[in-house]
């Protein structure tokens, strides 16, 4: 379900059944001619509207404003936006300190954007983890006071930690591409991997006549297929579904 059109009585439910609630994390960056700016962030839009019907989840509203940087192109007339982490991690924080006031326990993000080592993280999913912890830390304390984890009640922390049920996993982020699908599909930027995903999951994104050959990064592109695409999507599914499915 789309957050902004859920009523009171399908949010309540969907906290007290614990739904997973997604935030589609991205930028808008220069994806040579041929590709729109949105990109990275409508490859997750795309695949979380495929398992909306499928999975209950609640897909929030995305945000297309992380730090895209100028590390492609610089952004006069090519259209990379570039917001930096001293804006986005207060950002994060409100965003996700109302989440978990509203009653939410199962926060997640996906992003696509220079997730190719995301463990150890890039400008926007570092703004957004680091709030994540932060917000969880003074949440926990607000409501329970300093001490909590000290308290003989946590006595099992690790216990729960093993099985996933620490506080710190209510907001977990995650790469749109495992590296076990690296592995087995290209990741690049504008290239045959991404131009393909595209051209399964949002073809209106892409005009492959305007396909320019000047730049090392798009010249892959030319075999881009819808084909190939779908076994990105394929792949890509079977890992949110591991994540978001109970
Ligand atoms: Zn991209």
């Amino acid at each position: 379900m789309r957050y902004e059109m859920m009523l009171p009585h399908q949010i309540r439910r969907a906290i007290e059944e614990n739904w997973p609630v997604v935030l589609p994390l991205g930028v808008l960056e220069y994806h040579g001619e041929h590709m729109a700016v949105g990109m990275d962030t409508l490859a997750v839009i795309k695949v979380l509207e495929r398992l909306e019907d499928e999975l209950n989840l609640v897909i929030l509203p995305p945000f297309y404003y992380g730090a895209a940087s100028y590390a492609v192109e610089p952004p006069e007339g090519n259209g990379s936006i570039q917001v930096g982490q001293q804006a986005l991690a207060p950002f994060a924080g409100e965003l996700f300190r109302s989440l978990l006031r509203v009653g939410f326990r199962n926060i997640h993000f996906f992003i696509h954007h220079q997730s190719e080592n995301f463990a150890v993280g890039m400008p926007t999913d570092l703004s957004f983890k680091f709030a994540a912890r932060q917000v969880i830390f003074a949440f926990i304390e607000e409501q329970r006071g300093e001490g909590w984890w000290g308290n003989p009640a946590m006595r099992d922390y690790y216990a729960q930690q093993a099985a996933g049920d620490d506080p710190f996993n209510w907001i977990k982020g995650h790469p749109l591409m495992t590296p076990e699908i690296v592995a087995q599909y290209p990741f690049d930027h504008a290239g045959i991997g991404e131009t393909s995903l595209m051209l399964a999951l949002c073809p209106e994104a892409v005009e492959l006549n305007r396909l320019d050959g000047t730049r090392w990064y798009t010249e892959s592109a030319r075999e881009a297929s819808a084909e190939l695409g779908w076994k990105g999507v394929k792949l890509i599914e079977a890992h949110l579904r591991s994540v978001l499915g109970r």
